[in-house]
């Protein structure tokens, strides 16, 4: 038995990247495992089987959550299999990649749907639930391009900047009643999401000289959600970057 055991735990966009990195991570702890998708089913249900033959338990549940109906739909069958949620990571997200003048407002749009948007629709679903609890975790993934800005990411630093104040303000509604809120910003992780970049531009500004990997963003996320190791930790952004931003 661990601090995490049995607890329910819901992790958007946890077929791929460092949402799957994050089912795992919380699943070898016993935690019972939300994998959210928007499309990669066959991913998600390989995910899962994976996870049971941990020994724990999982639940595929498809949903686009930057769609308030489909976000009801995801609380409303996590509740029907496991009656709770304890722990929320908000990790869905996408980039549209373009310099300012040439970005439409389709890719603005789009980007801050899901990175902003999507991140205020599943914390206020989720929080009405942990205030009756009066406990709960809730982790959003923002980026290092919300702190120090990147040049083609207006749109997805602007969300990830959202996703920073949203989780002050949001730290501070809810710490009365027990609830935690805080930010991870991962620098360039391997991941889909970065796949296509040159890593020898970006190589140079990163100390410790390579990419991350999910599971070292996953180690940071279940620790903000362990009790009581992070239990008087509220309205933070840690960065899992190889030391690209030093506050
Ligand atoms: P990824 O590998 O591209 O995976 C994205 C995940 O989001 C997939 O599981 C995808 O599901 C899901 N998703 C996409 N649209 C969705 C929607 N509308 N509703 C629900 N789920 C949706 O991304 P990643 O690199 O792991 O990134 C995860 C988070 O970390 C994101 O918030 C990203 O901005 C942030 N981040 C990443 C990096 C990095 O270097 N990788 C750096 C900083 C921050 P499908 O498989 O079904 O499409």
């Amino acid at each position: 038995m661990t601090a995490l055991a049995d607890q329910v735990a819901i992790i958007t966009g946890a077929s791929r990247g460092i949402g799957r990195a994050t089912a795992l991570a919380l699943a070898e702890t016993g935690v019972k495992v939300v994998v959210n998708y928007a499309q990669s089913s066959t991913a998600a249900e390989a995910l899962v089987a994976e996870i049971e033959a941990l020994g724990s338990q999982a639940l595929a549940l498809k949903a686009d959550v930057s769609k308030p109906e489909e976000v009801d739909n995801l609380i409303e069958a996590t509740l029907g299999q496991w009656g709770r949620i304890d722990i929320l990571v908000n990790n869905a997200g996408i980039t549209r990649d373009t310099l300012l003048l040439r970005m439409k407002l389709e890719d603005w749009q789009a980007v801050l749907d899901l990175n902003l948007t999507g991140v205020f629709l599943c914390t206020k679903a989720v929080s009405k639930l942990m205030l009756k609890q009066k406990s709960g975790r809730i982790i959003n993934i923002t980026s290092v391009a919300g702190l120090m800005g990147n040049p083609g990411q207006a749109n997805y630093s602007a969300a990830k900047a959202g996703v920073i104040g949203f989780t002050k303000t949001v730290a501070k509604e809810l710490a009365s009643r027990g609830i935690t809120v805080n930010a991870v910003a991962p620098g360039f992780i391997a991941t889909d999401m970065t796949q296509d970049l040159k890593a020898d531009d970006i190589l140079q500004f990163i100390p410790l000289g390579r990419y991350g990997q999910p599971k070292e963003v996953a180690g940071m996320i279940r620790f903000l959600a362990t009790d009581p190791a992070a239990a008087y930790i509220t309205g933070q952004t840690f960065n899992v970057d190889g030391g690209m931003v030093m506050h």
